[in-house]
């Protein structure tokens, strides 16, 4: 029996679409799963700075957009579904089943990314979409003029601060220490935007409310004291897992869940390789997630071709 593809990459994401980029081009039939839009973690990024070739910054949306322009121009067919596991992985013929049907293929590359972690404490769930919120492009809108609450200390929690900063009244970085985990120019930003406030050494204990969210009941760690810091709006950017549930007990992965891969981009299992986001290892940088895409197109081409 003949494979339908190729190759089928799972993710649209900045890795998996430079990945079909390549493969499209090379001239392998490609297929490209996605389960929600394309451009992965670039759909909830306003303003990219550190991205090569662009001096003045560019939009996640608007890159993301090309991206995928550009890569389904050479052929690569993209299809929305979601991928629910992998089977035969040890056969020429491998199998992605999916939520509509399976598919079959040569070689599989995964990148399905990961997703923002959550805080794990009570009310969160409750007031999600109701003033707690895991993306500030999607939902800062919503606080148009009043006063939100950033929880974390990494990249993620400053570059959305500072977004927010743009549309809100103010910005509180709410951090587990009294010192930032963020980059060095990220730092100074934030310390030098009047909008940006900090409570060091705090945590978030719960969210509270009513129809919508009202305070964040927060805990001095110095001090040992609980509060309520009014809030219309919490952020919650407290790290990053990869998105490979489906993925459990086909190939090694490490504590987690990221996949293992040597530097051309090859899992343990030949024919399938992991790029981007989901990988152990990845610097977490758009720019990364291109190569590692373009380096695992390219040793799936290398591999079906000898
Ligand atoms: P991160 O670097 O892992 O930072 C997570 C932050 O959340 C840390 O400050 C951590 O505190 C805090 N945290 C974790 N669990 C917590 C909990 N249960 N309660 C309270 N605070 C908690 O994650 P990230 O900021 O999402 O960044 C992920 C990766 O993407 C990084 O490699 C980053 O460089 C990259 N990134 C880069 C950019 C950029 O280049 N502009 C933008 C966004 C992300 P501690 O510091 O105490 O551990």
């Amino acid at each position: 029996m003949e494979a339908e593809y190729d190759v089928i990459i799972l993710g649209a994401g900045a890795a998996g679409l430079s990945a079909g980029l390549y493969t499209a081009r090379a001239m392998m039939n490609t297929l490209i799963l996605e389960s929600l839009g394309p451009g992965g973690q670039l759909l909830i990024t306003d303003e990219i700075e550190n991205y090569p070739g662009f001096r003045n910054g560019v939009k996640g949306p608007e890159l993301s957009q090309e991206m995928e322009e550009q890569t389904t121009r050479f052929g690569a067919k993209l299809e929305y579904t979601e991928v629910e596991g992998l089977d035969d992985l040890d056969k020429p013929l491998k199998v992605v089943h999916t939520y509509d049907r399976d598919y079959t293929a040569r070689a599989i590359i995964i990148a399905t990314g990961g997703a923002h972690n959550k805080l794990g404490v009570p009310g969160e769930e409750a007031y999600a979409g109701k003033g707690v919120s895991y993306c500030a492009v999607c939902d800062g809108n919503f606080f148009r003029g009043q006063d939100v609450v950033v929880v974390g200390g990494g990249d993620s929690a400053l570059d959305e601060g500072h977004y927010l900063s743009g549309i809100v009244n103010s910005v509180t970085i709410i951090h587990r220490r009294d010192e930032l985990r963020g980059t060095k120019l990220l730092q100074d930003r934030a310390f030098n935007n009047p909008k940006v406030k900090f409570l060091w050494s705090h945590v978030v204990e719960e969210f509270v409310g009513n129809d919508i969210l009202e305070v964040a009941r927060v805990k001095d760690l110095k001090s040992e004291k609980v509060y309520d810091y009014p809030t219309a709006g919490a952020f919650i950017y407290v790290g990053f897992h990869p998105c490979t549930e489906y993925l459990q007990g086909t190939m090694e992965l490490d504590p987690l869940g990221h996949v293992y891969t040597d530097i051309h981009m090859r899992t343990n299992i030949p024919g399938v390789y992991a790029c981007g986001d989901a990988r152990a290892d990845s610097t977490r940088q758009l720019g990364a997630a291109v190569g590692d895409g373009i380096t695992a197109a390219l040793a799936a081409y290398h591999d079906l071709s000898s």
